[in-house]
């Protein structure tokens, strides 16, 4: 199986390039140049099987250049029950006859980037491996919460690797924070940056371009990679819980084989979702991919009327993974459903770093309103509905499953469907607590925990239990020009 570039399709190359390169060097986004298929009989086996299996088949149809030793090695060192509490690694909680929960946060950071930060790193040593790089990797971080954590857990004394994470000194939460600057680990190193999370990813885009920091960086035996949800090596383990969602609903008897679905996504880079349009692709029957937004309903607007405009204020919300203008995996949609038109995606993406604005034409809306639906939740419907999933059920969510939650409310239908949830209510007690009860006072998050674990009946996970008392191994705040001296001290370059 090949990759080729969303902007030039001429530009192709095998998994283990295509994930250590993380994205092309025009610019564009790596992309399976054909889907693998599968059939209903597969699906009905997989369905006694547990998620490490499901992953392994999955898998296997992508990343051809792995053997299966390497894939098997990958994915038992990831998806551990020691790491995810048990070894039902994506669980389906059941709301009603129609609806339906999966939760994707059980793993080490209590939030669904885990799913596939995880097993990234056993992905990219793997392929540094396979194709003789000799240097150690460092992998850049910008983080506006979840991603940073997940990627410090994931890459944590993993051989071979660095991780480096910046994040904003205003806008993370409390707990958000204290999870990073307490990371453990030979190869970690964390900093907060003064500003917000534009000024930090601006910062780290600065020092992915400066050639003498990465010529400096090369003598010292190093060489720069990304883990954010532009690498394929981090989406394609997202396709896994699509498949696993399903054969849970076939083993429990839910569902028939055949019978399609519906997913929602609480969405922000588009990564998400387009693991579920994957899974399409390869055959899992799923009638519509519905797309939630929080206040930021940029997504909604695009699907509804194909113009894609980032001339729009960006709104702070309680649902900040989702808090994004510009969705990345976009573009690998648009290639997927305009037949692989690497010409008319780069007239695109010019049209948008240019304008901040591009329109699809009506053939391409119409097909893309076949595949998805889209609606947005605002912030007094979030709380309101963190409410409701609690009186009605006694089921405590986290603010962007609640987005999702209200999105599929809006978007009910005959077909069954799958909400996913994303973060711990506990990663969010501030928000959750607002919503079930107004009243209480959410100045001091950790007096929350105890408030969430009473509401929801569930410890607190013991990663985040103990997090208060942990002692902070990064103090220091840096300024965005001092990003590159912060990048060797760590490395002693
Ligand atoms: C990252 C994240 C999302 C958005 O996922 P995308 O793949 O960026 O669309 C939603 N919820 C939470 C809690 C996240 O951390």
């Amino acid at each position: 199986m090949r990759y080729i570039s969303t902007r030039n399709k001429q530009i192709s190359f095998s998994s283990c390039e295509a994930i250590k390169q993380g994205i092309s060097t025009d610019g564009g986004l790596f992309w399976p140049e054909e889907f693998p298929k599968v059939s209903f009989e597969e699906l009905t086996q997989l369905s006694a099987k547990d998620y490490r299996a499901r992953a392994k088949f999955v898998l296997s149809k992508f990343l051809t250049d792995f053997s299966e030793d390497e894939i098997d090695h990958c994915v038992e060192s990831a998806y551990t029950s020691e790491k995810f509490g048990s070894d039902d690694i994506a669980p389906l909680h059941k709301l009603n006859d129609n609806a339906y929960v999966l939760e994707l946060w059980h793993g080490p950071t209590c939030a669904f980037k885990d799913m596939a930060l995880q097993i990234l790193p056993h992905f990219l040593t793997t392929a540094m491996h396979k194709t003789g790089e000799d240097k150690q990797a460092v992998i850049l971080v910008a983080t506006s919460g979840d991603t940073g954590k997940a990627a410090l857990e994931g890459f944590c004394d993993v051989e071979n690797t660095n991780v480096i994470v910046f994040f904003p000194s205003e806008g993370v939460s409390e707990v958000q924070r204290k999870q990073m600057v307490s990371q453990g680990g030979k190869n970690t190193f964390v900093t907060a940056v003064s500003g917000n999370f534009d000024d930090c990813q601006t910062g780290v885009k600065k020092i992915f371009a400066d050639q003498k920091l990465q010529k400096e960086l090369m003598d010292g035996g190093y060489v720069f990679s990304s883990a954010n949800s532009i690498n394929w090596g981090r989406l394609v383990p997202q396709v896994v819980y699509y498949f696993s969602a399903y054969c849970d609903l076939l083993s429990a008897g839910e569902i028939t084989v055949g019978e399609p679905v519906n997913f929602v996504v609480p969405t922000g880079n588009f990564g998400d979702i387009l693991a579920g349009y994957v899974a399409k692709m390869m055959g899992l029957p799923v009638h519509q991919l519905i797309c939630a937004s929080n206040k930021n309903n940029i997504l909604t607007d695009f699907i509804n009327t194909g113009v894609y405009d980032v001339n729009r204020t960006f709104f702070t919300t309680m649902s900040p993974s989702m808090d994004i203008l510009v969705s990345s995996n976009l573009e690998r949609l648009l290639f997927a459903l305009s037949g692989n038109d690497d010409k008319r995606i780069s007239s695109y993406m010019k049209e948008l770093s240019e304008k901040g604005v591009y329109s699809i034409d009506e053939a391409l809306l119409q097909l893309l309103q076949s595949q998805f639906a889209a609606g947005y939740t605002d912030e007094s419907q979030t709380l309101k509905t963190i409410e409701k999933y609690y009186k009605e059920y006694g089921y405590v969510v986290d603010p962007h499953t609640a987005v999702a939650l209200n999105v599929y409310e809006q978007n009910t239908s005959e077909y069954k469907t799958i909400v996913l949830s994303t973060a711990s209510p506990y990663k969010f007690p501030a928000s959750v607590c607002k919503g079930i009860s107004p009243k209480t006072d959410t100045a001091d998050e950790w007096k929350l925990f105890e408030t969430v674990r009473e509401l929801s009946g569930i410890s607190a996970p013991a990663s985040l239990a103990d997090l208060k008392e942990k002692a902070v191994r990064f103090g220091g705040v840096c300024k965005v020009p001092e990003m590159a001296d912060q990048i060797r001290e760590f490395l002693k370059i």
